[in-house]
């Protein structure tokens, strides 16, 4: 029977170079099946090296044998065994000895770390979970680990050169929580996000940033928050404030839902709306807030339906479709529109808008500002609303920081490959 040789074998396997190893055992796997393990050592050199800082440290004592689950060899689980030592180091203390095979306190290998991590961004975690056989609540501590990875890779990199950025706060478990995120819109990523919202998260953004990379920034966009203007004005003065256009539109959009709202409870209480009938003006959420050019057969129908029975909601439908368009027009165009749009719904009597009316009088002048800068309101969407679909991905991430990771492996720009495919 012919034998491998060990450099054969850690090719193989795509083991780091720097280690030692032993003729593999085969044994049944507890689970079901077949499972390898190959003991492993680093070299004697690097047997005493701080985990924290890859600096040698002095023996402490030895811990038992432990395993590490690597990539399946066919079908096979594969585990690599060590037992180990502890080193004291100068400064981190005592600490497991650092293995070049796995990251810190893991129970896998780097190489089957990555393959999750890469699953994660492209797979439901159930399915992640099934392939990889591990459990589910493993996958989000995996992602967490490869995401520090490559951020750390990275530096302060992410943050050089930023020019133009947005901010947006984002609710996750569905609505009851907020998360704060910082997106460079020339590159199309995230580059920051931090639990909670408001000024003092959005300060410890700009914190985070070095003076020079503060002074880079040329645009901040955002909603109409005060928060932001604040932050811009104190930490990076030289940019301009722009409104995002998708928060514009959105906040006609919220406002016809709330005239769409108050219509149908209206017709409830004068007994209008049959209580169990479908009821036309409920079904026709959809079809109101959907952009007109984009609209069904039977949404028109919804919506023709309304014209002719509902005054004040097709009115308040015709305003917010009016805005949308006007945002589309060259600037100094915009500005006489926008200002006329202003005075008519500030003058409609349908409550909010009268409201929004006037606060599109006010914030004229910024939103003109939004179509001059020529930013793209449709790539800045299809950014905003790929984050928003991972963050409900990993709705089951209980842990917010392993969330946050997830987001910043498939929306962060980060170099996250196969293992073995370059
Ligand atoms: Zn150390």
């Amino acid at each position: 029977m012919p034998t491998i040789s060990a450099g054969a074998l850690k090719r193989m396997l795509s083991l780091p170079s720097n280690i030692v190893v032993r003729k593999p055992r085969i044994g049944e796997d507890p689970h079901g099946g077949t499972v390898v393990t190959v003991p492993v050592r680093p070299y004697a050199n690097d047997m005493d090296r701080c985990a924290k800082c890859g600096r040698h440290g002095r023996p402490y004592d030895w811990l038992g044998t432990r395993r590490w689950r690597h990539l399946d060899l066919g079908c096979a689980r594969l585990l690599l065994e060590y037992a180990p030592p502890r080193v004291a180091c100068r400064e981190h203390g005592v600490t497991v000895a650092m293995v070049p095979w796995a990251r810190r306190k893991s129970a896998y290998t780097r190489d089957f770390e990555q393959q999750v991590a890469w699953l994660s961004v492209h797979a439901p975690r159930s399915a992640v979970s099934a392939l990889m056989r591990i459990d589910w609540k493993s996958v989000g501590p995996v992602c967490k680990r490869v995401a520090d990875d490559l951020r750390a890779e990275q530096g302060g990199g992410l943050f050089d050169g930023l020019r133009s950025i947005g901010v947006d706060e984002t609710s996750y478990r569905k609505g009851h929580r907020y998360m704060t995120v910082v997106v460079d819109h020339d590159r199309g990523r995230v580059v920051w996000m931090h639990e909670g919202h408001g000024e003092g998260v959005f300060r410890l953004f700009f914190e985070t940033l070095t003076e020079a990379q503060r002074a880079s920034i040329r645009v901040v966009t955002g909603d109409g928050a005060r928060w932001i203007d604040s932050c811009v004005g104190e930490f990076c003065p030289q940019a301009e404030r722009i409104l995002d256009g998708f928060h514009i539109v959105s906040w006609a959009t919220d406002a016809l839902d709330k005239v769409r709202t108050m219509v149908w409870r209206e017709a409830r209480r004068t007994g209008e709306a049959r209580k169990g009938a479908k009821d036309p003006i409920k079904g026709a959420r959809w079809a109101l807030l959907k952009n007109e050019s984009d609209l069904t057969a039977g949404q028109k129908a919804r919506l023709e339906y309304i014209a002719g029975t509902n005054g004040t909601l097709w009115r308040a439908y015709k305003l917010k479709e009016e805005l949308r368009m006007i945002l589309r027009q060259p600037a100094d165009e915009a500005r006489v529109l926008l200002l006329r749009w202003s005075g008519k719904a500030a003058s409609s009597g349908i409550d909010p808008f009268t409201g929004l009316g006037e606060k599109i009088g006010r914030r004229c002048e910024d939103i003109v500002r939004t179509i001059r800068s020529g930013l793209s309101n449709a790539r800045l969407e299809a950014v905003n609303n790929k984050i928003k679909t991972t963050i409900k991905i990993g709705y089951g991430y209980r842990n917010l920081d392993n969330l946050i990771a997830l987001v910043m492996l498939k929306c962060g720009g980060l170099d996250l490959t196969l293992p073995g495919h370059q």
